[in-house]
């Protein structure tokens, strides 16, 4: 046992696997000069729509702007709700009150973490009921990497008239019945912050959807709502666009990214092992392949938590709570929420811990995060 660091994220390892085809990749982009919207912009579109198989793919400056853009392009505003789960990153909540909207948090499921499908008929039927909102959009988040209940989110949607956006900011590469998401919902967000799955070396993200209408109109909201040509102003939009170095840094990324993606499914298994009859292991949504961007252990309680958070720490790695408070119980959201109990959300925020899982972690060092985590569980 070596008390070397385990990290988070390694991402200089992982620049060294990428070798030179990175560098030569940003080069390019040095040598034509086009910064903006330049060629790989619509190269990186082309290939993360072949990936997934979607229709239409608008590169972004980031996954908050993509959930932005894409509420935008369908007249969210005011008097809308938006029904989104309480536990997620603030950004999904975010984008609903800076258009106005209203967020309704729904709780969520105490296995799988991911939005209740229940809970949400039960939110809409109460939004119904007190006449002051109009329902108008669901956001699904995949959380941690593992896809929502897409099914059964899109039944409910489809009966009740809602838009469907599948906030896939940890999820691009994870799949549901052997279909990558991208198409799950009538629009998918992505990110790519550096420590997403498909992370840049920047802030960027991605909208896919089936609809050449929807992908024309988020390509005139990401450049300030222009039209045919650049001065011509259709509608308020935004500078939303991805940089051509981001561009250039992700086509680089995505020669690898079916490897890494194995690669963090193995760890993820290997952790299962390791980690039953001890804590609780994540629960995998059927028929689906998790992205796990997020390994998430649920410990007895805050306590517990807290002692092997500690062992952790003192044995030189990282670990992590994503999240230490649902999004109703934050300052920025109290005014917002209409004060129904969450209370799945409430305890899942109390017990979780994130464990380190990155496609550079060897087999040595998962056995080693492993073998804290249970010695402090056991009190040993
Ligand atoms: C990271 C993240 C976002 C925001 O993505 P950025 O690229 O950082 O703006 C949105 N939703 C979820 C669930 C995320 O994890």
């Amino acid at each position: 046992m070596t008390d070397a660091p385990i990290a988070f994220l390694d991402l200089k390892a992982q620049q060294r696997r990428l070798g030179p085809g990175l560098r030569a990749r940003i080069e390019a982009v040095l040598a034509h000069g086009q910064f903006i919207l330049g060629p790989e912009v619509a190269e990186l579109e082309a290939r993360l729509a072949a990936f997934c198989g979607a229709g239409h793919c608008v590169a972004v400056s980031s996954g908050t702007d993509a959930l932005q853009i894409a509420l935008m392009a369908e007249g969210v505003g005011p008097g809308d709700a938006v029904f989104l789960p309480a536990f997620t990153y603030t950004a999904t909540a975010e984008v609903a009150l800076i258009l106005g909207a209203t967020p309704i948090f729904v709780d969520i499921d105490a296995a799988t973490f991911q939005i209740d499908p229940a809970q949400l008929q039960t939110r809409i039927d109460a939004v119904r009921a007190g006449k002051k909102l109009r329902p108008r959009a669901l956001i699904g988040v995949d959380l941690f990497g593992q896809p929502a209940d897409w099914p059964r989110l899109n039944a409910i949607a489809a009966r009740e008239e809602l838009f469907t956006l599948d906030d896939c900011a940890q999820a691009f590469g994870a799949s549901l019945a052997d279909q990558r998401l991208g198409r799950a919902a009538t629009a998918t967000a992505i990110s790519f912050f550096p420590s997403k799955p498909l992370g840049g070396y920047g802030d960027g993200g991605a909208l896919f959807t089936e609809s050449a209408e929807r992908a024309a109109l988020y390509r005139s909201l990401r450049s300030h709502g222009e039209g045919a040509s650049r001065y011509e102003v259709l509608r308020i939009g935004m500078n939303g666009r991805l940089d051509t170095l981001q561009a250039a840094v992700l086509l680089a990324k995505l020669d690898v990214f079916e490897d890494e993606l194995a690669a963090r499914a193995a760890i993820a298994d290997r952790y299962d092992q390791a980690l039953a009859g001890h804590v609780v292991t994540p629960a995998r949504v059927p028929a689906s392949a998790s992205a796990w961007a997020v390994y998430a252990i649920l410990l007895r309680d805050g306590a517990e938590r807290a002692r092997v958070q500690a062992h952790l720490r003192e044995s030189n790695i990282a670990s992590a709570i994503y999240y230490p408070r649902p999004l109703h119980r934050q300052p920025a959201y109290r005014a917002a929420h209409d004060g129904a109990a969450l209370p799945v959300a409430e305890e899942i925020a109390e017990r979780i811990l994130a464990l380190p899982i990155h496609p550079d972690l060897d087999t040595t060092d998962v056995a080693r995060v492993a073998e804290v985590v249970v010695a402090a569980v056991r009190g040993t």
